[in-house]
């Protein structure tokens, strides 16, 4: 098979997400890992009165019904919905708030998150080798098209992708197909003429079945096919596998 464009999803996939690597705070006794603390001090500063347990139980809060909203019909909750939430969680009226500080939160959530997210070393070199005979693309689900670009430009990689599609911007998650469409269309190419490449069977491989697009599903536990699934083209226990199903 020959492919004019190879399609990847970002977490688990490109860069792994490490939750060892977000700050550790306190919350009620436990150790947990979050973005809470450096929020709870930026609010701290305009809502002294805000505990950072209350901020914790807000941001875990907006997140689950974030979760909730999106299982639904898989539209994307993009950031500043969910931190609308997070205000009226908080009993915060954004109106009587400093502009900007719904943004400012915003920006500190993602760079503490941006550094839970590492290109494995081997990564980069192929993914160079692929960008040389492929278009390459990024499809992602994920609330803030910011925090996507940001991790991949401080890995030195944003240049070797034509698409970086994040689904907030698109309104939609994988696996529905208006997100992949987005990234085809800006590709210039067709399902039939593209690989998509994602750890999540139910997301990454349905989505790009249900469009015509073969999939290869990084499985690096080897765990069974989820029911109901297919199987994919391809099934690898690494990225590093590419090399051989794509020749490079
Ligand atoms: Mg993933």
């Amino acid at each position: 098979m020959t492919y004019a464009a190879v399609l990847f999803d970002l977490f688990d996939t490109l860069v792994r997400f490490d939750r060892d690597r977000m700050p550790e705070i306190q919350v009620s006794g436990r150790t947990v890992r979050s973005t809470a603390g450096h929020l709870h001090a930026v609010l701290s500063a305009h809502a002294p009165g805000i505990s950072l347990e209350a901020c914790h139980e807000a941001l875990v809060e907006s997140w689950r019904e974030a979760e909730r909203l999106r299982a639904i019909d898989y539209r994307e909750v993009p950031a500043p919905e969910r931190f609308g939430d997070f205000f009226r969680r908080l009993a915060l009226d954004p109106a009587t708030l400093p502009p900007g500080l719904g943004q400012t939160l915003i920006d500190t959530h993602r760079s503490q998150l941006g550094k839970a997210a590492e290109l494995p070393s081997h990564h980069g070199p192929l993914l160079e080798r692929l960008a040389h005979r492929y278009r390459l693309a990024v499809v992602s689900n994920f609330d803030y098209t910011p925090t996507a670009v940001d991790i991949l430009e401080r890995e030195g990689v944003a240049g070797l992708f034509s698409a970086i599609v994040v689904s907030d911007a698109v309104g939609w998650r994988k696996p529905k197909r208006a997100i992949f469409d987005e990234a085809l269309g800006r590709l210039g190419v067709r399902a039939g003429e593209a690989l998509f490449v994602g750890d999540r069977a139910e997301i990454d491989v349905l989505g790009a079945q249900q469009i015509g697009m073969d999939a290869a599903w990084i499985n690096p536990d080897g765990v069974p096919l989820p029911p109901g699934i297919a199987p994919p083209r391809y099934e690898i226990r690494d990225l590093a596998d590419l090399a051989e199903i794509l020749e490079v």
